[in-house]
């Protein structure tokens, strides 16, 4: 029988109904783990756990806070090797980025244990004599957190610390491919000493426990990644309702290679943003538009590299690849390749492919002759594909670049000063790179894109504490003032 998990509510372990398996994608054979799935009833038993939580940890001080954080950070650190294992297993990105991942997780921890301990209010005189005033940050409340199944645990990381730092209290819900992360993260903040009921894990169907976790009066604020379609419709139901809703959506993120881009580093920046983690990241580098001058030459050394790219089994030594992550994403990925063959485009590689061993395998798949308008460039596919728009010039490519609706990152490789400083300033996107992959980011600075990307504020880093926390403006007038 393999690891049976739990939900968490108030610190003790919820069994649910409904069993679950998490499958391992690289080997359909092998079942990390079971659960049970949960109910509205157990969801809504979270959230009242959350609230009684909320008045004493929302009153501890912030070096206890910063010390748990610390802690739980500590640990998923000294742990990354087993954790980036289990996150391989039942997520299928590579081992080296699953360790990464990790890595980033326990990064994350602790940035947000010294960024709680950083100033964050103001004091000011008022324009009226006299009188003080001061900004201060109080946290939000009880928080919902909705999260993917493509980063397991960074994702979560980066919005439970912040939340967590600033004084609210959690209910967490991972998506259903990935428990195992997820049950790993909750247990080590528990031990690292939160109080019960801090942080609640539910593990339950999106469209179970969902509504109860976004629309339930107990919840003051909804932080969620995810697809436009899901986080659209948390929008619509929460935000009626006045709560504070974060949402992490799609991306299409172009990738521009201009005549005079040094070629290696062009190729470098698509492969790796284009396939790493499978293509299935929101910051992927989904399209390339690439100038006349350099399209040909470009797209044979990227067919070049990609001989040499190796698709296995996510925990397998040299393999550059892993799986797609479920039967669902695989038959999405490859519907997309179909519906650009049937609007002409040419398609390169992208076949399923059989290993030996029963996993969700496909090559990377280059789709070439593509504009702007083909509907693989306008809808975010999640799947190791790269479609390719030829354009004639900087100007053209930019404005490819800038079509679409998702704006979450984008790049430019090329070695003109000029060129790279004009892009980055009138590039849509959220976040810009310059001869660096679209995906790749830091945790110290702000992450979000714009368009149908994200809404409301931005999340990681310095920007995290806009969502996390309400200011509140105090006035004070001195009883009897002294002249
Ligand atoms: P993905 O393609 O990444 O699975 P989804 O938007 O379907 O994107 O899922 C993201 C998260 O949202 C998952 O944890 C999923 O269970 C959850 N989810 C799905 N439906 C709902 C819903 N109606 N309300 C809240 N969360 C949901």
């Amino acid at each position: 029988m393999s690891r049976q998990i739990t939900s968490v509510v108030g610190g003790a372990p919820v069994a649910g109904g409904d069993g679950h398996a998490d499958v391992n994608p690289s080997d359909l054979a092998d079942v990390v783990l079971e659960y049970g799935a949960v109910d509205a009833a157990a969801a809504r038993a979270a959230l009242e756990s959350a609230a009684e939580a909320l008045p004493a940890w929302s009153r501890t001080t912030p070096w206890q806070r910063s010390e748990v954080l610390d802690r739980a950070g500590s640990e998923v650190l000294a742990r990354a090797d087993e954790l980036g294992d289990l996150l391989a297993r039942e997520e299928g990105k590579t081992l080296p980025e699953a360790r990464g991942e990790v890595v980033r997780a326990g990064q994350i921890l602790k940035y947000f244990a010294g960024a709680v301990l950083q100033p964050h209010g103001h004091v000011l005189d008022s324009v009226r004599p006299g009188i003080e005033v001061t900004v201060t940050r109080e946290p939000i409340g009880v928080v919902s957190v909705i999260t993917p199944w493509n980063f397991p645990i960074a994702i979560p990381a980066w919005k439970i610390a912040p939340a967590l730092a600033f004084g609210n209290t959690v209910v967490f819900k991972p998506a259903e491919l990935v428990p195992g992360s997820a049950w790993e993260l909750v247990d080590i903040l528990n031990r690292a000493g939160l109080p019960a009921g801090a942080l609640n894990l539910v593990l339950g169907r999106g469209s179970v426990v969902g509504p109860v976790l976004t629309t339930d009066p107990l919840v003051n604020g909804v932080t969620f990644t995810g697809s436009v379609g899901t986080g659209r419709g948390i929008l619509d139901a929460s935000a009626p309702l006045g709560r504070k809703v974060q949402l992490e959506l799609g991306g299409k993120n172009p990738l521009v290679v201009v005549d005079d881009a040094d070629i290696d580093i062009a190729v470098e920046c698509l492969v790796q943003g284009g396939f790493g983690s499978t293509g299935q990241r929101c910051t992927a580098s989904s399209i390339a538009v690439v100038t006349d001058g350099i399209h040909d030459r470009f797209v044979e050394a990227v067919r070049a590299r990609l001989s040499r790219w190796t698709v296995g089994d996510a925990r397998g030594a040299g393999v550059d690849m892993g799986p797609v992550v479920d039967p669902s994403q695989l038959a999405q990925d490859l519907r997309y390749l179909d519906v650009a063959r049937g609007e002409g485009a040419e398609v390169v590689g992208g076949d399923v492919l059989d290993l030996g061993t029963a996993g969700h395998y496909m090559a990377p798949a280059l789709v070439l002759g593509t504009t702007a308008t083909h509907t693989i460039n306008r809808e975010e596919v999640f799947g190791p594909v790269v479609s390719f728009i030829r354009v004639a010039n900087y100007d053209e490519a930019l404005a490819a670049a800038n079509a679409s609706t998702m704006n979450l990152s984008a790049g430019v490789c090329t070695t003109d000063l000029a060129t790279a400083a004009h892009f980055r300033r009138n590039s849509k996107a959220g976040m810009v790179m310059v001869n660096l992959p679209t995906a790749g980011v830091d945790f110290h600075v702000p992450f979000g894109g714009r368009g149908e990307s994200s809404h409301g504020p931005r999340e990681q880093g310095f920007a995290a504490i806009d969502f996390f926390t309400t200011s509140k403006t105090a006035y004070t007038a001195p009883g009897s003032p002294r002249t």
